[in-house]
């Protein structure tokens, strides 16, 4: 087949499905068969790269020359961006196609896509359930499969939450694995960019183009980049795999655990050594997360100030008044509550009360994973307390929701990769196992995946 013919199916899916679904934001259908020709150009050629034709779509966080890049917010409703994201550029390099720019929650604050300005995205497997967040539009586009594969961003578990709760594959590599160039910032050292797709070896396949050093984003990490495809089928015999004990309390649905146990036991099968392990200061990434991230948002969204791009209020009275109206009009609730907490915790007098202290936990939960791994090579566990949960059911009470990524968030304090691979289903509703590796153990983690899978 060629790209034309496969891009063109995609789109006949969105057409005939989003409608529902809400998963794209905005859909590039012309760039996207120029783009298509292009690449079926390049491949009657010959020596085409592996992926040229291959038609994905971004989040809306991810800038896109000349496309609305609207991060799920109306501040952001009219930016059209400049420039390309290094990793947008990255795969238009190798012929992929753009089929357009995935729903999210506003600013990717969230846990289940309600925060997006426009609208949420229902989950294609129980659409009265939320698909997740913050990356909830990838996650259903790609479980609805009207994506073969979507790019997304994890600050405290916004690729992994939704991959789980749409019985997708999702994968957040190593903090500076993939460059955060053109990646609209929420919290700078927290925040990266990963993929979703059906499964650990479509990842796989997709993840080598993302990865690498960019000498525009001063945090991308210079380590080479492994063949992900090839080491996919490294036999797991040996393989040793750590249980966290904490990974097993309270709020985890039983049902889910029950999932969560048979995959550990098949694992077992598979020829892995399985143990229990200690992360003793779990409790604390939650309360640690939602100092530093708001924190970090607080800084990095003063940028939207109506002045530069972006929203602008009407007929401002003074500057004053074009900041505060601007800001006030054009962000939603749980953005204003986030850049509040962040400002407050920032502040003169309470900044070793609140930041210091919650950088300190973030150390001692970074040194509990770096113990772990002198014993054991992956940890496994749930990816989420509970299946999709029903649009509203959370939304009163933004602690009930901070709560969904309690198995998440530890991952991304301390810079680790961790994904969610698909380990059955609850009431019809999609189950995630989550798997975290050591650094830049993202091979090992798609090869367990794989097998598993
Ligand atoms: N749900 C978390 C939050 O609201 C994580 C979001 C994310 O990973 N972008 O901050």
């Amino acid at each position: 087949v060629s790209s034309v013919e496969l891009t063109q199916f995609f789109l006949d899916r969105i057409k005939s499905h989003d409608g529902e679904l809400n998963s794209f934001i905005t859909v590039t259908e012309e760039q996207a068969l120029a783009q298509a020709k292009a690449a079926d150009a390049r491949i009657a050629q010959g020596d085409a790269p592996a992926l040229c034709g291959l038609p994905i779509a971004h989040k809306d966080i991810f800038c896109t020359q000349g496309v609305r890049t609207s991060c799920g917010s109306k501040m952001l409703d009219n930016f059209i961006s400049p420039y390309d994201a290094t990793i947008v550029a990255n795969y238009q390099q190798q012929g992929v196609v753009c089929l357009g720019k995935t729903n999210m929650d506003e600013f990717a604050m969230g846990s289940s896509n309600e925060t997006s300005y426009y609208g949420p995205v229902k989950n294609p497997w129980a659409t009265n359930c939320v698909p997740g967040g913050s990356s909830g539009g990838s996650a259903a586009a790609v479980a609805a499969r009207l994506a073969p594969a979507a790019t997304a961003t994890d600050t405290g578990g916004s690729i992994r939450q939704p991959a789980a709760l749409c019985g997708i594959t999702g994968l957040k590599p190593t903090y500076g694995r993939a460059s955060r160039y053109g990646m609209i910032a929420f919290a700078s050292s927290l925040d990266q960019a990963g993929l979703m797709a059906r499964s650990a070896e479509d990842v796989a396949l997709l993840l080598g183009t993302m990865s690498g050093y960019d000498a525009k984003d001063s945090t991308s990490v210079n380590e080479p980049v492994d063949d992900y495809t090839r080491l996919l089928n490294q036999p797991l015999a040996g393989l040793r795999i750590g249980i966290p004990d904490e990974y097993f309390g309270e709020g985890l649905n039983p049902e889910t655990e029950k999932c969560v146990r048979e995959a550990i036991a098949q694992f077992e099968k598979l020829g892995a050594t399985t143990k229990s392990i200690k992360l003793p200061h779990t409790g604390l990434s939650v309360p640690a997360y939602y100092v530093i991230a708001p924190a970090e948002c607080s800084a990095n969204l003063s940028r939207f100030d109506g002045v530069r791009y972006g929203y602008r209020c009407e007929n401002p009275q003074d500057l004053d008044d074009l900041y505060c109206r601007s800001r006030s009009e054009a962000f939603g609730d749980e953005v204003k509550r986030r850049i509040l907490v962040g400002a407050y915790a920032l502040s003169a007098g309470y900044y070793d009360a609140y930041f210091a202290k919650a950088q300190k936990a973030r150390r001692l939960i970074q040194q509990d994973f770096v113990a772990a791994f002198n014993d054991v090579d992956l940890i496994i566990g749930p990816t989420s307390p509970t299946p999709a949960f029903e649009f509203g059911s959370k939304g009163a009470d933004p602690v009930a929701m901070y709560l969904e990524d309690i198995y998440t968030i530890a991952t991304n304090l301390a810079g680790l990769p961790g994904m969610s691979v698909p380990c059955g289903l609850v009431d019809g509703k999609p189950v995630g196992l989550q798997i975290i590796g050591n650094y830049f153990a993202e091979a090992k983690m798609l090869g367990a995946a794989h097998q598993f899978q």
